[in-house]
Protein backbone atom coordinates (compact mmCIF):
# COMPACT_ATOMS: atom_id res chain seq x y z
CA UNK A 1 0.00 0.00 0.00
CA UNK A 2 0.72 3.12 -0.83
CA UNK A 3 2.38 5.41 2.54
CA UNK A 4 0.76 9.16 2.64
CA UNK A 5 3.76 11.26 1.82
CA UNK A 6 6.18 9.10 0.23
CA UNK A 7 8.70 11.51 1.21
CA UNK A 8 8.25 11.58 5.22
CA UNK A 9 11.31 8.73 6.07
CA UNK A 10 12.67 8.68 2.62
CA UNK A 11 16.51 9.09 1.32
CA UNK A 12 15.72 10.22 -1.93
CA UNK A 13 18.61 9.34 -4.92
CA UNK A 14 21.28 11.97 -6.32
CA UNK A 15 21.80 11.48 -9.79
CA UNK A 16 25.05 10.96 -10.06
CA UNK A 17 25.25 12.32 -13.95
CA UNK A 18 24.06 15.66 -13.05
CA UNK A 19 26.02 15.62 -9.56
CA UNK A 20 28.88 15.19 -11.61
CA UNK A 21 28.85 18.30 -13.49
CA UNK A 22 27.55 20.50 -10.52
CA UNK A 23 30.72 19.20 -8.63
CA UNK A 24 32.89 19.88 -11.47
CA UNK A 25 31.52 23.92 -11.14
CA UNK A 26 33.17 26.64 -9.17
CA UNK A 27 31.55 26.62 -5.87
CA UNK A 28 29.15 23.48 -7.36
CA UNK A 29 29.92 21.20 -4.42
CA UNK A 30 27.49 23.59 -2.17
CA UNK A 31 24.78 21.67 -4.18
CA UNK A 32 26.03 18.67 -5.94
CA UNK A 33 24.73 15.97 -3.43
CA UNK A 34 20.94 17.81 -3.50
CA UNK A 35 18.62 14.94 -5.07
CA UNK A 36 16.59 15.78 -7.74
CA UNK A 37 14.65 14.62 -10.89
CA UNK A 38 15.52 12.40 -13.99
CA UNK A 39 14.44 13.05 -16.79
CA UNK A 40 12.95 10.99 -19.46
CA UNK A 41 12.58 13.44 -22.19
CA UNK A 42 12.91 10.88 -25.18
CA UNK A 43 12.52 7.34 -25.78
CA UNK A 44 16.44 7.35 -26.01
CA UNK A 45 16.61 8.11 -21.86
CA UNK A 46 15.35 5.57 -21.65
CA UNK A 47 18.55 3.40 -22.51
CA UNK A 48 20.68 6.58 -22.03
CA UNK A 49 22.37 9.18 -23.81
CA UNK A 50 25.34 10.41 -24.03
CA UNK A 51 26.23 11.68 -20.88
CA UNK A 52 23.13 10.21 -19.21
CA UNK A 53 22.89 6.90 -17.73
CA UNK A 54 19.72 4.90 -18.42
CA UNK A 55 16.58 4.27 -16.43
CA UNK A 56 17.80 0.63 -15.39
CA UNK A 57 21.41 1.98 -14.28
CA UNK A 58 19.51 5.15 -12.60
CA UNK A 59 17.76 2.38 -10.37
CA UNK A 60 20.21 0.12 -9.85
CA UNK A 61 22.89 2.97 -8.67
CA UNK A 62 19.46 4.23 -6.27
CA UNK A 63 19.78 1.30 -4.91
CA UNK A 64 23.59 1.18 -4.69
CA UNK A 65 23.27 4.71 -2.83
CA UNK A 66 20.95 2.85 -0.27
CA UNK A 67 18.23 5.32 -1.38
CA UNK A 68 14.74 4.35 -0.96
CA UNK A 69 13.17 7.26 -3.10
CA UNK A 70 13.37 7.63 -7.07
CA UNK A 71 12.20 10.80 -8.74
CA UNK A 72 11.59 10.59 -12.72
CA UNK A 73 10.05 13.05 -15.49
CA UNK A 74 7.69 11.54 -17.77
CA UNK A 75 7.79 14.25 -20.79
CA UNK A 76 7.63 12.60 -24.04
CA UNK A 77 4.11 13.59 -25.36
CA UNK A 78 2.83 13.57 -28.39
CA UNK A 79 2.91 17.21 -29.97
CA UNK A 80 4.91 18.08 -26.77
CA UNK A 81 5.56 21.91 -25.66
CA UNK A 82 2.88 23.38 -28.22
CA UNK A 83 2.86 26.41 -26.88
CA UNK A 84 6.74 26.95 -27.19
CA UNK A 85 9.63 25.59 -29.60
CA UNK A 86 12.23 24.99 -27.09
CA UNK A 87 11.07 21.61 -25.97
CA UNK A 88 9.28 20.79 -29.40
CA UNK A 89 9.57 16.92 -29.08
CA UNK A 90 10.35 13.73 -31.16
CA UNK A 91 6.63 12.58 -31.42
CA UNK A 92 4.33 14.19 -33.91
CA UNK A 93 0.85 15.76 -32.72
CA UNK A 94 -0.70 12.07 -34.16
CA UNK A 95 2.19 9.86 -32.74
CA UNK A 96 -0.03 8.55 -29.34
CA UNK A 97 0.50 4.96 -30.21
CA UNK A 98 3.93 5.09 -29.97
CA UNK A 99 4.27 7.41 -26.54
CA UNK A 100 2.16 4.14 -25.75
CA UNK A 101 4.35 1.38 -26.94
CA UNK A 102 7.96 2.75 -27.12
CA UNK A 103 7.72 5.31 -24.27
CA UNK A 104 5.29 4.32 -21.39
CA UNK A 105 5.21 0.83 -21.61
CA UNK A 106 9.13 -0.16 -21.27
CA UNK A 107 9.11 2.41 -18.79
CA UNK A 108 6.43 0.96 -17.22
CA UNK A 109 8.33 -2.62 -17.30
CA UNK A 110 11.25 -1.58 -15.73
CA UNK A 111 9.17 0.42 -12.66
CA UNK A 112 7.65 -2.87 -12.30
CA UNK A 113 10.60 -4.67 -11.88
CA UNK A 114 10.00 -6.57 -8.12
CA UNK A 115 14.10 -5.81 -7.97
CA UNK A 116 12.85 -1.87 -7.20
CA UNK A 117 9.44 -2.25 -5.36
CA UNK A 118 11.42 -1.07 -2.15
CA UNK A 119 12.07 2.22 -4.03
CA UNK A 120 9.13 5.02 -3.57
CA UNK A 121 9.01 5.98 -7.26
CA UNK A 122 7.65 9.80 -7.84
CA UNK A 123 6.65 10.41 -11.12
CA UNK A 124 5.77 13.85 -12.43
CA UNK A 125 3.11 13.47 -15.32
CA UNK A 126 4.14 16.00 -18.17
CA UNK A 127 5.16 19.57 -17.64
CA UNK A 128 2.90 22.07 -19.37
CA UNK A 129 0.76 19.75 -21.82
CA UNK A 130 -2.56 19.95 -19.54
CA UNK A 131 -1.67 23.67 -18.65
CA UNK A 132 -1.16 24.57 -22.38
CA UNK A 133 -5.03 23.01 -23.37
CA UNK A 134 -6.54 25.02 -20.72
CA UNK A 135 -4.90 28.63 -21.73
CA UNK A 136 -3.49 28.29 -25.16
CA UNK A 137 -5.78 26.26 -27.42
CA UNK A 138 -7.80 28.87 -28.57
CA UNK A 139 -9.56 31.85 -27.64
CA UNK A 140 -6.94 33.97 -26.00
CA UNK A 141 -4.20 36.13 -26.53
CA UNK A 142 -1.58 33.27 -26.45
CA UNK A 143 -2.82 31.10 -28.04
CA UNK A 144 -0.73 28.85 -30.82
CA UNK A 145 -2.26 26.90 -33.19
CA UNK A 146 -0.28 23.59 -31.92
CA UNK A 147 -1.86 23.56 -29.02
CA UNK A 148 -5.39 23.86 -30.62
CA UNK A 149 -4.28 20.59 -32.63
CA UNK A 150 -3.60 18.93 -29.30
CA UNK A 151 -6.48 20.00 -27.78
CA UNK A 152 -8.84 18.57 -31.18
CA UNK A 153 -7.15 15.52 -30.89
CA UNK A 154 -7.36 14.57 -27.57
CA UNK A 155 -3.55 13.38 -27.52
CA UNK A 156 -2.48 15.55 -24.21
CA UNK A 157 -5.64 13.58 -22.29
CA UNK A 158 -5.05 10.37 -23.97
CA UNK A 159 -1.05 10.31 -23.50
CA UNK A 160 -1.60 11.80 -19.89
CA UNK A 161 -4.37 9.01 -18.91
CA UNK A 162 -2.35 6.32 -20.18
CA UNK A 163 0.60 7.23 -18.18
CA UNK A 164 -1.32 7.62 -15.06
CA UNK A 165 -3.18 4.70 -15.51
CA UNK A 166 -0.31 2.32 -16.50
CA UNK A 167 2.04 3.68 -13.94
CA UNK A 168 -0.49 3.83 -11.30
CA UNK A 169 -1.01 0.10 -11.44
CA UNK A 170 2.80 0.03 -10.28
CA UNK A 171 1.85 0.05 -5.96
CA UNK A 172 5.34 1.81 -5.55
CA UNK A 173 4.70 4.26 -8.00
CA UNK A 174 3.51 7.97 -6.95
CA UNK A 175 2.01 9.60 -9.98
CA UNK A 176 2.09 14.02 -9.32
CA UNK A 177 0.55 15.66 -12.43
CA UNK A 178 2.16 19.05 -13.35
CA UNK A 179 0.04 22.18 -12.87
CA UNK A 180 2.00 24.67 -13.74
CA UNK A 181 2.75 27.48 -11.87
CA UNK A 182 0.53 30.48 -10.65
CA UNK A 183 1.66 33.04 -13.25
CA UNK A 184 -0.06 30.77 -15.50
CA UNK A 185 -2.90 29.38 -13.51
CA UNK A 186 -3.48 31.80 -11.05
CA UNK A 187 -6.59 33.91 -12.49
CA UNK A 188 -10.21 32.99 -11.93
CA UNK A 189 -10.48 32.56 -16.02
CA UNK A 190 -8.25 29.78 -15.93
CA UNK A 191 -8.05 28.24 -12.01
CA UNK A 192 -11.33 26.33 -11.84
CA UNK A 193 -10.50 25.57 -15.70
CA UNK A 194 -7.41 23.68 -15.04
CA UNK A 195 -8.69 21.82 -12.31
CA UNK A 196 -11.63 20.40 -14.38
CA UNK A 197 -9.09 19.73 -17.39
CA UNK A 198 -7.24 18.04 -14.79
CA UNK A 199 -9.66 15.48 -13.93
CA UNK A 200 -10.72 15.13 -17.34
CA UNK A 201 -7.44 13.59 -18.15
CA UNK A 202 -7.70 11.73 -15.38
CA UNK A 203 -10.45 9.96 -16.11
CA UNK A 204 -9.45 8.84 -19.63
CA UNK A 205 -7.84 6.01 -20.73
CA UNK A 206 -8.81 3.79 -18.21
CA UNK A 207 -7.27 6.33 -15.78
CA UNK A 208 -9.05 7.05 -12.27
CA UNK A 209 -8.49 10.15 -9.37
CA UNK A 210 -7.16 7.47 -7.34
CA UNK A 211 -4.27 7.29 -9.88
CA UNK A 212 -3.08 10.37 -8.98
CA UNK A 213 -1.06 11.17 -6.17
CA UNK A 214 -0.88 15.12 -5.76
CA UNK A 215 0.40 17.53 -8.47
CA UNK A 216 3.13 19.75 -8.20
CA UNK A 217 3.58 23.68 -9.11
CA UNK A 218 6.45 25.52 -10.71
CA UNK A 219 8.27 22.99 -12.55
CA UNK A 220 11.32 23.94 -14.16
CA UNK A 221 9.98 27.78 -13.53
CA UNK A 222 11.02 30.36 -11.43
CA UNK A 223 8.34 31.70 -9.51
CA UNK A 224 8.83 32.92 -6.19
CA UNK A 225 7.95 30.21 -3.19
CA UNK A 226 6.82 32.98 -1.11
CA UNK A 227 6.69 36.84 -1.09
CA UNK A 228 7.56 37.74 1.96
CA UNK A 229 6.54 41.78 1.88
CA UNK A 230 3.85 41.68 -0.78
CA UNK A 231 0.22 39.60 0.11
CA UNK A 232 -2.38 39.29 -2.76
CA UNK A 233 -4.65 41.28 0.14
CA UNK A 234 -2.50 44.25 0.11
CA UNK A 235 -3.73 48.05 -1.27
CA UNK A 236 -2.07 51.05 -1.71
CA UNK A 237 -4.32 54.06 -0.99
CA UNK A 238 -6.96 51.72 -1.74
CA UNK A 239 -6.16 50.32 -4.96
CA UNK A 240 -6.04 46.54 -4.55
CA UNK A 241 -2.31 45.27 -5.97
CA UNK A 242 -4.13 43.20 -7.86
CA UNK A 243 -4.61 46.09 -10.48
CA UNK A 244 -0.76 46.54 -10.54
CA UNK A 245 1.58 45.79 -13.64
CA UNK A 246 2.99 42.84 -12.40
CA UNK A 247 0.40 41.36 -10.70
CA UNK A 248 -1.98 42.24 -13.27
CA UNK A 249 -5.15 40.74 -11.87
CA UNK A 250 -3.82 36.99 -10.28
CA UNK A 251 -5.50 35.72 -7.04
CA UNK A 252 -1.70 34.90 -6.21
CA UNK A 253 1.72 36.25 -6.08
CA UNK A 254 3.75 33.35 -4.89
CA UNK A 255 3.65 29.10 -5.26
CA UNK A 256 3.08 28.46 -1.84
CA UNK A 257 -0.64 30.33 -1.59
CA UNK A 258 -1.18 29.24 -5.35
CA UNK A 259 -0.35 25.16 -4.38
CA UNK A 260 -2.47 25.08 -1.35
CA UNK A 261 -5.42 26.92 -2.65
CA UNK A 262 -5.19 25.07 -6.18
CA UNK A 263 -5.02 21.93 -3.99
CA UNK A 264 -8.48 22.97 -2.68
CA UNK A 265 -9.80 23.02 -5.61
CA UNK A 266 -8.62 20.17 -6.94
CA UNK A 267 -10.23 18.36 -3.66
CA UNK A 268 -13.17 20.14 -4.47
CA UNK A 269 -13.03 18.71 -8.17
CA UNK A 270 -13.09 15.14 -6.93
CA UNK A 271 -9.65 14.39 -6.30
CA UNK A 272 -8.69 12.38 -3.06
CA UNK A 273 -8.61 14.64 0.30
CA UNK A 274 -5.25 13.52 1.05
CA UNK A 275 -3.85 14.79 -1.99
CA UNK A 276 -0.34 16.31 -1.31
CA UNK A 277 1.61 18.81 -3.61
CA UNK A 278 5.42 19.45 -4.71
CA UNK A 279 6.92 22.58 -5.40
CA UNK A 280 9.84 22.78 -8.01
CA UNK A 281 12.08 25.16 -5.89
CA UNK A 282 14.82 24.66 -8.21
CA UNK A 283 15.67 27.75 -9.51
CA UNK A 284 12.89 30.62 -7.28
CA UNK A 285 15.36 31.79 -4.58
CA UNK A 286 15.98 34.92 -6.04
CA UNK A 287 18.48 36.09 -3.42
CA UNK A 288 21.75 38.54 -3.95
CA UNK A 289 21.89 42.16 -3.83
CA UNK A 290 18.83 42.87 -5.47
CA UNK A 291 16.53 41.15 -3.35
CA UNK A 292 14.69 43.75 -1.28
CA UNK A 293 14.50 43.87 2.37
CA UNK A 294 11.34 45.17 3.26
CA UNK A 295 8.04 46.40 1.27
CA UNK A 296 8.45 49.00 -1.51
CA UNK A 297 7.49 52.72 -1.28
CA UNK A 298 3.32 53.62 -1.06
CA UNK A 299 3.72 56.34 -3.29
CA UNK A 300 1.63 54.02 -6.35
CA UNK A 301 0.30 50.63 -6.39
CA UNK A 302 3.33 49.90 -9.16
CA UNK A 303 6.19 51.68 -7.13
CA UNK A 304 4.54 49.53 -3.71
CA UNK A 305 4.58 46.07 -5.81
CA UNK A 306 7.60 46.39 -7.53
CA UNK A 307 9.75 47.60 -4.67
CA UNK A 308 8.70 44.48 -2.68
CA UNK A 309 8.77 41.42 -4.38
CA UNK A 310 10.87 39.32 -3.95
CA UNK A 311 10.47 37.69 -7.68
CA UNK A 312 12.51 39.81 -10.13
CA UNK A 313 11.42 38.77 -13.58
CA UNK A 314 10.21 41.26 -16.12
CA UNK A 315 7.05 39.18 -16.63
CA UNK A 316 5.61 36.38 -14.33
CA UNK A 317 5.26 34.79 -18.18
CA UNK A 318 8.82 34.99 -18.80
CA UNK A 319 10.36 31.17 -18.36
CA UNK A 320 13.88 30.94 -20.01
CA UNK A 321 17.24 30.79 -18.56
CA UNK A 322 16.03 34.02 -16.18
CA UNK A 323 18.66 36.49 -15.55
CA UNK A 324 18.97 36.70 -11.50
CA UNK A 325 17.13 33.91 -10.75
CA UNK A 326 18.78 31.84 -7.77
CA UNK A 327 18.60 28.32 -6.45
CA UNK A 328 15.45 28.26 -3.89
CA UNK A 329 14.88 25.84 -0.50
CA UNK A 330 17.02 23.10 -0.62
CA UNK A 331 14.23 19.69 -0.98
CA UNK A 332 12.60 19.07 2.03
CA UNK A 333 9.73 17.00 3.55
CA UNK A 334 6.76 18.31 4.30
CA UNK A 335 7.69 22.01 5.11
CA UNK A 336 3.84 23.18 4.99
CA UNK A 337 0.41 22.18 5.29
CA UNK A 338 -0.90 20.09 2.14
CA UNK A 339 2.97 20.20 0.86
CA UNK A 340 4.69 16.96 0.25
CA UNK A 341 8.13 18.43 -0.41
CA UNK A 342 9.94 20.81 -1.96
CA UNK A 343 11.59 19.36 -4.87
CA UNK A 344 14.53 20.03 -7.44
CA UNK A 345 12.43 18.87 -10.35
CA UNK A 346 14.28 21.24 -12.83
CA UNK A 347 18.20 20.13 -12.41
CA UNK A 348 20.11 23.68 -11.93
CA UNK A 349 22.44 24.53 -14.57
CA UNK A 350 20.23 22.70 -17.26
CA UNK A 351 19.22 25.07 -20.14
CA UNK A 352 15.28 25.58 -20.84
CA UNK A 353 16.95 26.54 -24.43
CA UNK A 354 18.72 27.97 -26.66
CA UNK A 355 19.54 31.58 -27.30
CA UNK A 356 19.83 31.19 -31.29
CA UNK A 357 18.66 28.41 -33.54
CA UNK A 358 21.56 25.46 -32.69
CA UNK A 359 21.03 22.28 -34.57
CA UNK A 360 19.77 18.94 -32.81
CA UNK A 361 19.18 16.06 -32.95
CA UNK A 362 16.37 16.16 -29.64
CA UNK A 363 13.59 17.36 -31.50
CA UNK A 364 14.59 21.19 -29.85
CA UNK A 365 13.66 23.94 -31.57
CA UNK A 366 14.34 27.67 -31.26
CA UNK A 367 12.00 29.62 -28.99
CA UNK A 368 12.68 33.39 -28.98
CA UNK A 369 11.91 33.71 -25.35
CA UNK A 370 15.32 32.30 -24.55
CA UNK A 371 16.62 34.90 -26.27
CA UNK A 372 17.44 38.24 -24.25
CA UNK A 373 16.86 40.51 -27.47
CA UNK A 374 13.09 39.26 -28.11
CA UNK A 375 10.38 42.22 -26.86
CA UNK A 376 7.90 39.29 -26.50
CA UNK A 377 4.52 37.80 -27.25
CA UNK A 378 0.75 37.54 -26.04
CA UNK A 379 1.98 35.06 -22.94
CA UNK A 380 4.33 37.62 -21.36
CA UNK A 381 2.49 41.10 -22.06
CA UNK A 382 4.94 41.46 -25.11
CA UNK A 383 7.73 42.25 -22.30
CA UNK A 384 11.67 41.64 -22.52
CA UNK A 385 12.38 37.84 -21.82
CA UNK A 386 14.70 38.47 -19.45
CA UNK A 387 16.74 35.41 -20.45
CA UNK A 388 20.66 35.06 -20.11
CA UNK A 389 22.68 35.26 -23.61
CA UNK A 390 24.53 32.35 -25.09
CA UNK A 391 22.21 29.36 -23.81
CA UNK A 392 22.81 26.10 -25.15
CA UNK A 393 19.86 23.71 -26.22
CA UNK A 394 17.35 22.79 -23.73
CA UNK A 395 18.80 19.93 -21.03
CA UNK A 396 22.63 21.53 -22.37
CA UNK A 397 24.68 22.26 -19.37
CA UNK A 398 24.62 26.11 -19.04
CA UNK A 399 27.72 27.10 -16.52
CA UNK A 400 26.74 30.65 -16.47
CA UNK A 401 23.58 30.23 -15.57
CA UNK A 402 24.55 27.46 -13.11
CA UNK A 403 27.33 30.19 -11.92
CA UNK A 404 24.16 32.68 -11.13
CA UNK A 405 21.54 30.64 -9.38
CA UNK A 406 24.57 29.70 -7.18
CA UNK A 407 25.19 33.56 -6.05
CA UNK A 408 21.52 34.44 -6.26
CA UNK A 409 20.65 31.52 -3.95
CA UNK A 410 17.90 32.10 -1.57
CA UNK A 411 18.10 30.72 1.05
CA UNK A 412 21.89 31.38 0.43
CA UNK A 413 24.30 28.82 0.50
C1 LIG B 1 14.34 19.76 -21.78
C2 LIG B 1 14.74 18.32 -21.48
C3 LIG B 1 15.57 18.25 -20.22
C4 LIG B 1 14.85 18.94 -19.08
C5 LIG B 1 15.68 18.97 -17.82
C6 LIG B 1 13.69 20.38 -20.57
O1 LIG B 1 13.49 21.73 -20.82
O2 LIG B 1 13.50 19.80 -22.89
O3 LIG B 1 15.45 17.79 -22.56
O4 LIG B 1 15.84 16.92 -19.89
O5 LIG B 1 14.52 20.26 -19.44
O6 LIG B 1 16.79 19.79 -17.95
Amino acid sequence: ARVDNPYVGATPYVNPDWSARAAAEPGGSAIADEPSFVWMDRIAAIEGTPGARGLKEHLDTALDQGADLFQVVIYDLPGRDCAALASNGELGPTEIGRYKSEYIDPIAELLADPAYAELRIVALIEPDSLPNLVTNAGGTAGSTPECAVMKENGNYEKGVGYALSTLGDIPNVYNYVDAAHHGWLGWDSNFVPAAQQFKKAATTEGATVGDVHGFIVNTANYSVLKEPYLKITDSVNGTTVRQSKWVDWNYYVDELTFAQGLREELVRQGFDSGLGMLIDTARNGWGGDDRPTGPGPTTSVDAYVDGSRADRRIHAGNWCNQSGAGVGERPVTAPEPGIDAYVWAKPPGESDGSSEPIDNDEGKGFDRMCDPTYEGNGRNGFSLTGALPDSPVAGHWFSAQFQELLANAHPPL
